[in-house]
C-alpha cells in the first residue's frame, strides 16, 4: 500500500434479525457497487445464535468493535422465538448504551412527491433532521415494580436527564447545523428545541436551561422551541419549516416513525448513532418486522441509505452521494419494493440499484 493512501475504513456488519437479515445483503451489495475502498466483516449476534448458544454479546465485543472497525452497520434485532428480547435490548441497546453513541442521528428527506401523504408537499419542502439523545431519558430502564400481580402494585419508570447528557446532544445539533447543508446545498440555519416542559417542569427546566446556554453560543443560528404534542400537529400539517430538531430520546423514537411517514414509511428511513471521533453505529430506522420477514417484500432502500450515510461519515461522500443518486433514480422510475408503490422484491430492488451505482461509475 502507498504509504501516503489513507487506511481502508474497516466496518464491522451485524445484519441481525428478521427483515435484517434481508436487507443488509442488499446494502452490501451496493457499497461494493460504489467501490468504497472499505473491508467489511460480520458478525451473526441475533436471535439465531442466542437460541443455539445462548450468547447475545461476546465478552470483549463492545471493547473489540471500538477498537478494531471504523463504523458498524446493523440491521434490526427481535424475534418472536426470544419472548423477553434480551438479545435485542443487549445488542442494540449495548451498543448505544456501552458505546456512549448519544447521538442519533435520524435525517428526514422526501425523494419524491409520490412517496408523501401530504397534499402539495415536494422534496425540497421535507429536508430536515432529528437529532435525537440517545443513552438516556426513560430508556435506561431505571426504575422498578413493587407489589407485582396484586392491586396496589406500583411501576416506577425513571426520566433521567443529566446535565453532561442534554449539553452533549443540544450541542451537537448546533454544531450539525454548522456543518451539514441541505440535500439542495443551501446552508441550514435553525435548531428546534421538542420538550414538554409545560407538564414535565424538572427535566424539561434542565433542558431549558442547556438550550438557552448554548444557543448563546451560536448566535447565528435561530434558536426555536416547541412543544412535543404542538410538533406532531404541525409536521403533519406543514412540515416545510424544519430544520434542525434535537430532542429526548422517547420523544425522538416517536416522532421519527411520524416523520418516517413523511418520506415513504419506515423502509426509507435511515440513522446513525454516533458518538464524534469514536466508533459509530448505523441502522435502519426500522425494527425486524418479523410478519414480513423472510418474504423478500422488505424495501431495502433505508438500509442502503444507511449505508450511504456511514460512507459520508468515514469521508467517502463520492460513493455516498453515487448510492443516494441511485436510491433516487429507483424511487423516480417506480424500481421499489411494493410498500412504496413498485413491484420488485427485495432482492430485485437492492439488484437494481447496485447496478444503477455500477453504471455510473463506468459511464
Ligand atoms: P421496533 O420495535 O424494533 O422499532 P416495530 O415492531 O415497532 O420494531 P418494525 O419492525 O420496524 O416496527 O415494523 C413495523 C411494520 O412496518 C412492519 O410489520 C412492516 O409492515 C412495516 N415495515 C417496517 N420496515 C419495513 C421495510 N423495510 N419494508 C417494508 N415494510 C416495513
Amino acid at each position: 500500500m502507498d504509504p501516503q493512501e489513507p487506511p481502508k475504513k474497516r466496518i464491522a456488519v451485524i445484519p441481525g434479525d428478521g427483515i435484517g437479515q434481508e436487507v443488509i445483503p442488499q446494502a452490501l451489495k451496493v457499497i461494493r457497487a460504489s467501490g468504497a475502498d472499505v473491508a467489511m466483516s460480520e458478525f451473526d449476534w441475533g436471535a439465531d445464535r442466542y437460541l443455539r448458544d445462548g450468547m447475545t454479546v461476546p465478552p470483549d465485543g463492545f471493547a473489540m468493535l471500538g477498537r478494531d472497525f471504523d463504523a458498524i452497520f446493523a440491521g434490526a434485532f427481535g424475534d418472536p422465538r426470544v419472548k423477553t428480547n434480551i438479545h435485542a435490548k443487549e445488542i442494540l441497546l449495548g451498543m448505544r448504551f456501552k458505546m456512549d453513541l448519544y447521538a442519533n442521528v435520524r435525517p428526514v428527506r422526501l425523494l419524491d412527491a409520490a412517496l408523501c401523504p401530504l397534499k402539495g408537499v415536494e422534496p425540497k419542502d421535507v429536508d430536515f433532521v432529528v437529532i435525537r439523545e440517545n443513552t438516556e431519558g426513560v430508556y435506561t430502564d431505571a426504575g422498578g415494580v413493587f407489589k407485582q400481580g396484586t392491586p396496589d402494585e406500583i411501576a416506577i419508570q425513571e426520566d433521567i436527564n443529566t446535565r453532561k447528557g442534554v449539553e452533549r446532544i443540544i450541542r451537537y445539533a448546533f454544531e450539525y447545523c454548522e456543518q451539514h447543508p441541505k440535500l439542495d446545498g443551501s446552508s441550514r440555519s435553525r435548531v428546534l428545541m421538542v420538550d414538554k416542559s409545560n407538564a414535565m417542569t424538572h427535566a424539561g427546566g434542565l433542558w431549558q436551561r442547556m438550550f438557552k446556554e448554548v444557543s448563546g453560543e451560536h448566535p447565528q443560528i435561530t434558536a426555536q422551541h416547541m412543544y412535543v404534542d404542538a410538533l406532531c400537529m404541525q409536521m403533519v400539517r406543514d412540515p416545510r419549516p424544519f430544520d434542525v430538531i434535537v430532542t429526548n430520546n422517547m420523544f425522538g423514537d416517536i416522532i421519527t416513525d411520524l416523520a418516517a411517514g413523511l418520506q415513504g414509511g419506515l423502509g426509507m428511513a435511515a440513522s446513525g448513532n454516533i458518538h464524534p471521533g469514536k466508533t459509530s453505529m448505523f441502522e435502519p430506522v426500522h425494527g425486524s418486522a418479523p410478519p414480513i420477514a423472510g418474504k423478500n417484500v422488505a424495501n431495502p432502500f433505508g438500509a442502503i441509505l444507511t449505508a450511504a450515510m456511514m460512507l459520508a461519515h468515514m469521508g467517502l461522500t463520492r460513493e455516498a452521494e453515487k448510492i443516494e443518486a441511485a436510491v433516487r433514480e429507483a424511487v423516480r422510475q417506480k424500481k421499489t419494493t411494493q410498500d412504496i408503490g413498485g413491484t420488485l422484491g427485495t432482492r430485485e430492488a437492492g439488484e437494481w440499484v447496485a447496478e444503477r451505482v455500477t453504471k455510473r461509475l463506468s459511464s
